[in-house]
């Protein structure tokens, strides 16, 4: 692009590219600080996604976001706890978040993400935000080593080049920035992918059980589902292992086996989720998605700031996605904010919160490495270490960043090999 076409080009202060919830974040909180912001979103119309289990700890967040009325007001079942089951079929005592800090903090939602979304981008655009929907990024561009704004493509197939003095990528999985930069590294341990779809009339529990969360291993712990109960008596469930053990290898074996049929031998061996959904309706053919764990080597540069998922995505097991998708949505708005009042776009003053949101992001990855090691067991933990009851509840209810919870790493070592921590 010449420079003199480029000055032509719209000019706002910040372009946000995705409308999940990281990117809605982001562009409220700095839209309501009287910056220029526009918002794409590649999808015309609100969709189907992925990942409908809120932490507690996002509370904070929405509460500074303004929407926490309209998510008490709304119809996603709330959620109380999280229980999990063993390879053997045996349910632990739930993991009641309000017997760790009774505040009303302590009670979540489990959503349906096409009203979720939605609902945070409608609340960025009241907030000011400038949001177009249907508007693909196809590039982010730079002059030098500073991204200056981004080539986009309509709906009517058009393209358009816009300005800008700061580039959030918020796009997900798409992960669009750090793999242009070759920055996103994939973490070999964690190698899963999931096979998930929604039934209607899943057998829900009675009471304030009815919306929890239930992770349920398979015989042999090689797999887990989980189960999410959501508006409209329908509930999510989905299966997670390694690639090689639920795709590769089942599909060496046998060509023809599909995923649907991959999904039904999971359910074969997790007896008690079998029960709650054998006279339930499937409402649509399942969906695959693999290798979803990963993290860029850093956060911010000149110009540019990644939150939600384009930073990088942990695991499923503990529903921490969204959690940190708000949560780093609003560390970079507080960041960005802060650019414009000293008129300092680097990367290091974009980057700022890096190093804090990736020491929180680590306490929940040593969790999930717990949760994978075949002959830890959480019950056998806390029977061993019953003063790290709190810490294992706060890392579970997101409040890695209200508290100091790395008390309990040491305890843990002696039980199971953790991973190496990561930095920024
Ligand atoms: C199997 C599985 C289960 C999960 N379960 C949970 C769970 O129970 N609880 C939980 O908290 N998390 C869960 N997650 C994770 C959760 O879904 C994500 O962490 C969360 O959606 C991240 O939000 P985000 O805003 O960063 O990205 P997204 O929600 O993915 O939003 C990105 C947006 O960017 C848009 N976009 C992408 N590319 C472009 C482009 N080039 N131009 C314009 N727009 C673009 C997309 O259309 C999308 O709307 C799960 C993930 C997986 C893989």
């Amino acid at each position: 692009m010449k420079n003199t076409d480029f000055a032509r080009s719209k000019n706002y202060d910040v372009i946000v590219i995705g409308g999940g919830p990281a990117g809605s974040t982001t562009a409220a909180l700095v839209a309501e600080m009287g910056h220029r912001v526009l918002l794409l979103e590649r999808h015309k119309l609100p969709c189907f996604k992925i990942g409908e289990s809120l932490m507690p700890a996002t509370y904070w967040t929405f509460k500074r976001l303004g929407v926490l009325e309209k998510l008490k007001a709304s119809h996603f079942p709330k959620k109380y706890s999280v229980q999990f089951y063993s390879d053997a079929g045996k349910a632990s005592a739930p993991f009641y978040f309000f017997e760790n800090d009774s505040h009303e903090s302590s009670v979540t939602w489990q959503v349906l993400r096409s009203e979720f979304d939605q609902m945070l981008l409608e609340n960025a655009r009241e907030k000011g935000a400038e949001v177009q929907r249907g508007v693909s990024v196809h590039e982010v561009l730079f002059q030098g080593n500073r991204a200056v704004g981004v080539r986009a493509k309509r709906s009517d197939g058009n393209l358009e080049e816009l300005a800008a003095k700061v580039i959030v990528d918020s796009t997900g999985q798409s992960t669009l920035i750090s793999r242009n930069l070759k920055i996103k590294t994939t973490e070999p341990k964690l190698k899963k992918a999931s096979i998930f779809t929604h039934f209607e009339g899943g057998i829900r529990d009675a009471g304030i059980d009815e919306g929890a969360t239930l992770i349920l291993h398979t015989e042999n712990k090689d797999s887990w589902f989980w189960y999410i109960p959501l508006p409209y008596d329908r509930v999510s469930v989905g299966v997670v292992g390694s690639i090689d053990g639920l795709l590769q290898n089942r599909r060496s074996r046998d060509a023809q086996l599909d995923h649907q049929a991959i999904f039904g031998e999971e359910l074969e061996k997790c007896v008690p989720l079998k029960r709650r959904i054998e006279n339930a309706k499937q409402l649509f053919p399942v969906k695959v998605t693999k290798d979803f764990s990963y993290r860029a080597s850093c956060i911010a540069g000149e110009g540019w700031v990644l939150v939600g998922d384009s930073f990088g995505f942990l695991d499923p097991v503990y529903s921490s996605g969204l959690f940190l998708a708000l949560k780093s949505g609003e560390m970079a708005a507080d960041a960005i904010n802060e650019a414009f009042e000293k008129g300092d776009f680097s990367g290091k003053q974009l980057g700022c919160f890096g190093p804090e949101f990736v020491k929180g992001m680590e306490a929940l990855r040593k969790l999930v490495y717990a949760f994978y090691t075949k002959d830890f067991s959480f019950g056998r933990f806390l029977k061993r270490f019953p003063d790290c009851q709190q810490g294992i509840v706060d890392i579970l209810s997101g409040n890695v960043y209200r508290k100091d919870v790395s008390g309990i790493f040491g305890p843990m070592g002696q039980m199971c090999p953790l991973p190496e921590e990561l930095t920024l």
